[in-house]
C-alpha cells in the first residue's frame, strides 16, 4: 500500500510525547486562511520554488516539455493547473530551488523510517505522530502504519483537524493510542467561510474520539481577530468539558512560520496583517478555557 508523503521528521519533540517521528501526508479538505503548511493541501505530489535559490537562469523554462514555466523579474510562474508532475523542471534545476514536494511511499518504506529510532522512543515515551495535511485522507496507509507500530509496541499519535468520515475516522482509531484533535471553531458558519468546510463532521468525529475512550488533546490555534473572541473560546471549552473535563486543552498562539511557503506555491498569504497574539490575549484564553474546569497549556 502507498502513501503521498511530503516530509518525516525524526526527533520530534512537539507533535506528542517524547521523542518522535512525524510523518507529514499530502492533501487537506480544509484550507484555513492561517494553514503553516500550504504545500500539505494538495492530495497530490507538486513543485515547489525557492525563491531564494533561484538565479533566474531559464533553464527550467526550456526543459518543461509542456511549456508551463514562465519567467519574468518576479522569478518562475508554473501553470499548476496544467502541471502533470513528470518532474523534469525539478531535475534541470541545478541550483536546487526547484523541488517535488510529496512522494509515493509504502508502507513498509516509511515504517522502516519510523522503526530507526525505536530505542529512543523506549527510553522517551516517543513513537510515531502522522501528521498532515489531513490523515483522514490517507486513512488505509495510516491504519497499516499504525498496525505495524502496535506489533512492536510503538506509541501512536494522529494528528488531526477531525474533517473525514467516521468510516476513515474508525479504521485510524484501532490503532491508534493518542489523538491531537484541532478545534477551531464552534460556529459551522465561520468554520466555513475560515476554513473552507463547515464542521459538522469535526463535532461528530469528536464525540466518536471520546465515546472509544481513546487519550486525546484538544489543540486550539489561537488567530487574532478570526477565532480568539470570548463567545468562541467559551463555545470551545463548553463543548470540550460537556463530553469529558478530564481532556486537556492545548492553545496553539498563531504565528507566521508558513508565510513565505505560499509564495513557493504562487499562492498569496492572507493574514499578512495578523500579529501573534499577546500574552495577555493567550492568558485570557487560557482562563476561559480553565474556567470551565480543564486543564489547559500554550504551546511555544
Ligand atoms: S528555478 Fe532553477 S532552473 Fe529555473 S530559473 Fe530558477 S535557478 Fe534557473
Ligand atoms: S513538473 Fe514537468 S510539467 Fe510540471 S512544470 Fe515541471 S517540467 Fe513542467
Amino acid at each position: 500500500m502507498e502513501g503521498i508523503v511530503y516530509n518525516i521528521q525524526r526527533y520530534s519533540i512537539d507533535d506528542g510525547p517524547g521523542v518522535r517521528t512525524t510523518v507529514f501526508l499530502k492533501g487537506c479538505p480544509l484550507s484555513c486562511l492561517w494553514c503553516s503548511n500550504p504545500e500539505s493541501q494538495n492530495p497530490l505530489p507538486e513543485v515547489t520554488w525557492r525563491y531564494t535559490s533561484c538565479k533566474k537562469c531559464g533553464i527550467c523554462v526550456e526543459t518543461c516539455p509542456l511549456e508551463l514555466i514562465k519567467l519574468d523579474e518576479d522569478g518562475i510562474h508554473i501553470d499548476r493547473k496544467s502541471c502533470d508532475r513528470c518532474g523534469k523542471c525539478v531535475e534541470a534545476c541545478v541550483q536546487e530551488a526547484l523541488q517535488m514536494s510529496g512522494k509515493r511511499m509504502t508502507v513498509e518504506e516509511v515504517y522502516d523510517v519510523v522503526k530507526r529510532d525505536a530505542d529512543y522512543y523506549k527510553v522517551s515515551g516517543g513513537g510515531l505522530t502522522c501528521s498532515g495535511g489531513e490523515l483522514l485522507m490517507q486513512a488505509d496507509f495510516v491504519t497499516e502504519l499504525f498496525k505495524r507500530c502496535r506489533g512492536d509496541e510503538i506509541h501512536t499519535c494522529a494528528d488531526t483537524s477531525g474533517f473525514g468520515t467516521k468510516e476513515a475516522m474508525e479504521k485510524v482509531l484501532v490503532y491508534t493510542d493518542l489523538v491531537y484533535y484541532d478545534l477551531k471553531y464552534i460556529d459551522s458558519a465561520e468554520h466555513k467561510k475560515n476554513c473552507g468546510q463547515s464542521n459538522e463532521l469535526i463535532l461528530s468525529n469528536l464525540v466518536l474520539v471520546v465515546e472509544k475512550g481513546i487519550p486525546m488533546v484538544i489543540r486550539v490555534p489561537l488567530i487574532p481577530g478570526y477565532n480568539d473572541s470570548d463567545e468562541n473560546l467559551t463555545a470551545i471549552a463548553k463543548t470540550v468539558a460537556e463530553l469529558d473535563d478530564g481532556i486537556p486543552v492545548n492553545i496553539l498562539p498563531y504565528h507566521r512560520y508558513g508565510e513565505n511557503k505560499y509564495r513557493m506555491i504562487d499562492r498569496k498569504y492572507q493574514l499578512e496583517d495578523v500579529e501573534s497574539p499577546t500574552e495577555e490575549e493567550l492568558d485570557k484564553a487560557k482562563k476561559i478555557i480553565e474556567s470551565y474546569g480543564l486543564k489547559c497549556e500554550i504551546s511555544k
